[in-house]
C-alpha cells in the first residue's frame, strides 16, 4: 500500500473541502470494518455531501492510481466496503434525500444513502409499499441494498431489491455519469456490482399499493424436519405467503436467552409465516397454514393480527444475529441457498457438520426461498476449533453446490466468499466478468481485489 500522493489530497480538498476529509485514527478505525469479522484500514475517508463530488473524485483517483471503496452503512456481510488495498473510503451515507415519491407513477427517486426503513415509512404514509426488507433495514442504505441486490424475508413473495429497481444514475470508475433509464440491461449490469463497477448516486424504484392486511403465524415444532416439510407443503399448495422464516433449536436457545424468555424445548424449530393481501385473503389463508403446521406436528401455534402483536413475533427474528454473536467470539455467517425442496437434505447435512466437527452451528433464515443463514461459531484463539470451523465451511459449500444451490443468496461475494467463487462459476463466466471490469475500470481503482481472486480481479 503506497502513500497517498499529496496532489491527490490537494485535489480532494478542492472538491469536498478539508472538513470532509477524515483521517484521524478513530475515523479510519470506524470505517475499517463491516459485519464480517475482518478489518482493513483505509488511508483516508471522504465524506460525500453532494453527488456532484463523486465524478471528479473518481477522475482524481484514476489519475493518481488510488483505490476508492464506496460505503453506505457498512452493514455488509461479505467485506465489500473494506479497503483491502488501502486508499480511500467514499462515505455515501450523507446522500440521504428522498427526492420524490410519485403515487401516480408508483415510483420513488432516492439518493443512495437513504436508510431502507426510512423509505418504507415515507411511502407507507401515502398508502404505498416498498417491499424489499433486509433484516438490517433499520440501518442499511438503499445504495448498499442495490449494490448487493439485498434480499430479506419478503423476497419469497416480492423478489429481491433488483426486482424493485427501475433505473440507476451511477458514476462509472472513470467518472463518467450514466443514467440507465430506458435501458434495463444496463441497470442489470450495475446491479449487485458490489461497488466494483460504479457508484450509485440516484435510484429510481418501483412502489406498489400497500396490502391492506397482514397476519403472522408462529409455529413451534418438536424437530427440524417437520418445520422444513411444512414449508414445502405450504408453498406447494399454491400459497404465496409474504414471509416464511425459520429458526433451528440452537438459534432459538440463543434468542430466548438474549430476550430473557424461557428456553425452548430441546430440538425444537420455529417457523414464522406472514400472510398479506385483502382482509378476506388473509383470514382465508390462516386456517390452512395453521392446519398444515398442526398436521406436521407443530406443538404450539399462535396467530398475531394486530401490528403490535406481530412486531413482538418478528422481534425474535431480528434478535437472531446479535443473540448468536454472543455465544462464541467468531461467527462465520454464510447465506447459502438451495432449491427449497432440498431444505430437508440441507438441514440433515448441517446436523452432520455439527457432529463431525463438534461445533455450534445455529441456523436461521429465509426458508421460503431456500436461503439459510448458517452460522459456524468458533474462537479464533483456539486453533483447533478455528481449523475445524474452516473445514466445516469448506464442506458446507461443497454440499450446497452438490444440492444445486449457490454460495450466496443475498450477502454477496466480496472478500469472504472470494476463495470459493471458482467452485460455483464456470471459467468462461469468470473470464467474461473480469473483462467487463477491466473495460469499465482499466486502472482498477474502484473497489479493487473483490469478488474474483487476485491477481486478475
Ligand atoms: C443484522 C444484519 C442483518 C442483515 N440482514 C440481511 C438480509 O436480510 N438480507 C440481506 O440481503 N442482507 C442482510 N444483511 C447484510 C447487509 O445489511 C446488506 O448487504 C446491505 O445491503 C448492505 O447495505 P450497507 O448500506 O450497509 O452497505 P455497505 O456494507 O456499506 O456496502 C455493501 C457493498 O455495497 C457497496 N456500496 C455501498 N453503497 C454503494 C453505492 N452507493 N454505490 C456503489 N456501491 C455501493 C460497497 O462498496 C460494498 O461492496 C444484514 C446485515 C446485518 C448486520
Amino acid at each position: 500500500m503506497g502513500k497517498i500522493p499529496r496532489a491527490f489530497i490537494r485535489g480532494l480538498r478542492r472538491v469536498v473541502g478539508r472538513k470532509n476529509l477524515l483521517k484521524k485514527p478513530t475515523d479510519l478505525a470506524a470505517h475499517s470494518y463491516d459485519a464480517t469479522n475482518v478489518s482493513h484500514r483505509p488511508q483516508l475517508v471522504i465524506r460525500i455531501t453532494k453527488r456532484e463530488q463523486v465524478p471528479p473524485i473518481l477522475r482524481l483517483a484514476n489519475r493518481y492510481g488510488v483505490p476508492v471503496v464506496p460505503r453506505g452503512a457498512g452493514t455488509g456481510f461479505s467485506g465489500g466496503s473494506l479497503a483491502v488495498r488501502g486508499g480511500v473510503v467514499l462515505l455515501l451515507d450523507r446522500l440521504n434525500r428522498i427526492i420524490e415519491i410519485d403515487p401516480a407513477k408508483r415510483e420513488a427517486v432516492v439518493e443512495p444513502g437513504v436508510v431502507t426503513e426510512n423509505l418504507q415509512l415515507a411511502v407507507e404514509e401515502l398508502g404505498l409499499f416498498y417491499p424489499p426488507d433486509p433484516a438490517s433495514l433499520k440501518i442499511s442504505t438503499l445504495g448498499g441494498n442495490f449494490s448487493e441486490n439485498a434480499g430479506g424475508p419478503r423476497c419469497v413473495s416480492y423478489g429481491v431489491t433488483g426486482d424493485w429497481v427501475k433505473s440507476v444514475l451511477a458514476a462509472l470508475p472513470d467518472g463518467t455519469l450514466v443514467d440507465t433509464r430506458n435501458d434495463p440491461a444496463m441497470t442489470s449490469l450495475l446491479l449487485a456490482g458490489e461497488g466494483t463497477l460504479g457508484v450509485a448516486l440516484e435510484l429510481r424504484l418501483h412502489l406498489m399499493e400497500r396490502p391492506p392486511a397482514t397476519a403472522t403465524v408462529r409455529a413451534l415444532f418438536g424437530e427440524m424436519m417437520s418445520a422444513c416439510d411444512s414449508v414445502t407443503e405450504i408453498l406447494s399448495q399454491g400459497f404465496n405467503p409474504s414471509k416464511v422464516e425459520f429458526m433451528d433449536s440452537e438459534t432459538l436457545r440463543c434468542v430466548t436467552r438474549y430476550l430473557g424468555e424461557p428456553p425452548p424445548p430441546a430440538n425444537s424449530a420455529l417457523l414464522l409465516i406472514e400472510l398479506d393481501g385483502s382482509k378476506e385473503q388473509v383470514e382465508d389463508g390462516l386456517p390452512t397454514v395453521s392446519r398444515i403446521c398442526e398436521k406436521r406436528g407443530a406443538a404450539e401455534i399462535s396467530v398475531a393480527r394486530n401490528p403490535a402483536e406481530q412486531e413482538d413475533l418478528w422481534a425474535m427474528r431480528r434478535a437472531c444475529s446479535p443473540a448468536i454473536a454472543r455465544i462464541r467470539p467468531l461467527k462465520i455467517n454464510e447465506d447459502v441457498v438451495v432449491p427449497r425442496g432440498r431444505l430437508p437434505r440441507m438441514a440433515e447435512a448441517i446436523e452432520g457438520l455439527r457432529k463431525k466437527y463438534d461445533l455450534a452451528i445455529p441456523v436461521f433464515g429465509h426458508a421460503g426461498d431456500g436461503n439459510l443463514h448458517v452460522n459456524i461459531m468458533c474462537d479464533p484463539a483456539d486453533s483447533g476449533e478455528f481449523n475445524r470451523a474452516q473445514k466445516a465451511l469448506d464442506d458446507l459449500f461443497t454440499t450446497v453446490l452438490a444440492l444445486g444451490g449457490s454460495l450466496s443468496g443475498e450477502h454477496g461475494i466480496g472478500l469472504s466468499k472470494q476463495p470459493f467463487i471458482e467452485r460455483e462459476l464456470a471459467a468462461p463466466i469468470i473470464s467474461l466478468s473480469r473483462r467487463i471490469k477491466r473495460r469499465l475500470d482499466p486502472v482498477n481503482t474502484l473497489n479493487p481485489a473483490k469478488i474474483f481472486p487476485s491477481p486478475e480481479e
